[in-house]
């Protein structure tokens, strides 16, 4: 039976193992049943499902998954908690656990392998420091998966979901909401952690879309040019976009997408939609000099 969302439990664990926490690898355990059992409801975990969970820890959430799921493959940095997941997974058949760096797992291959290449479920209480490179090499890459919930920094989570013309609003939103629907679905203070983190936190849950929103000729060129755009983004579409070293757009051929837009010329673009980027981005990246770049 799951018990270690139990605070004594947890610290029984760490007592037994003289485990010692390692600030490098974020690590903040959960020891609140209720923000468990808040994740794993709200990632809707089936006994069909195979899950990926990042980070596991002691093994807290895992037992929580374990129960729910057919499949749990759990990826762990830190070989000093190898032997506690040995040991407080030792009930469960259905869990793996890989000693890896999850940024260098080839989670494409993994899928294919433990769930014969259908969609996985991804949960975890993230390690904050790789939040962006985790979320978006999930999302931009070739796995299947069927969605993402997670536990991050309350900031991320609110730029996750932000729309145009909010300070939250920014590059991390549009890479989500290309591939993915957010939605915060719980918010979770520190002291639901041991330690405890110094920032607030959040549970967002990602649900990937079959197909993306909108149609992009070239999603790679249109990530370059909001990247542009939010890199400056208090100066004018034009001028934040011609001055972005690499892309080579000249000024002309950006007004005349933007007319053809119907756009103002001073437009900024941290005011666009999703839907604005991808039909300013279809007409710019037909330009020669945007091809060669
Ligand atoms: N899931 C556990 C829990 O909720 O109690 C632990 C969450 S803790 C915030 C993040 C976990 O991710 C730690 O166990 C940490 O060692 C692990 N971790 C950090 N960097 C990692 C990486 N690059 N690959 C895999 N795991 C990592």
């Amino acid at each position: 039976m799951a018990d270690l969302g139990k605070p004594q439990n947890t610290i029984a664990v760490l007592q037994k193992y003289q485990f010692h926490f390692q600030k490098k690898f974020g690590q903040n355990f959960l020891i609140d049943e209720r923000v468990i059992g808040r994740i794993i409801d709200a990632a809707e975990i089936g006994n069909d499902d195979c899950v990926i969970e990042i980070g596991p820890g002691i093994g807290t959430m895992t037992q929580y998954l374990a129960e729910r799921a057919r499949e749990v493959i759990a990826v762990e940095i830190d070989r000093m908690l190898i032997p506690i997941l040995a040991d407080t997974l030792s009930a469960y058949n259905n869990v793996t656990v890989l000693n890896e760096d999850i940024l260098k797992v080839d989670i494409a291959a993994l899928v294919q392998e433990k769930n014969g290449g259908k969609p996985v479920k991804i949960v975890a209480n993230l390690p904050y420091y790789i939040t962006t490179p985790i979320i978006t090499g999930l999302l931009e890459s070739k796995v299947l998966v069927d969605s993402i919930t997670v536990m991050v920094q309350k900031e991320v989570a609110e730029r996750m979901q932000a729309g145009p013309g909010t300070k939250d609003y920014g590059a991390l939103s549009l890479a989500v909401q290309y591939y993915a629907r957010p939605e915060i679905v719980a918010h979770v203070p520190p002291n639901c952690f041991m330690p405890r983190p110094t920032v607030g936190s959040a549970v967002v849950k990602l649900t990937r879309y079959p197909e993306p929103p909108v149609e992009v000729t070239d999603v790679h060129k249109m990530f370059a040019l909001i990247r542009a755009v939010f890199n400056q983004r208090r100066k004018t579409m034009v001028n934040s976009i011609a001055n972005a070293s690499g892309l080579g757009i000249p000024k002309e051929q950006i007004l005349n997408a933007l007319e053809q837009m119907g756009e103002d010329p001073a437009v900024r673009g941290e005011t666009f939609t999703l839907s604005q980027f991808a039909q300013f981005s279809n007409l710019v990246c037909f330009s020669d000099s945007f091809l060669d770049s």
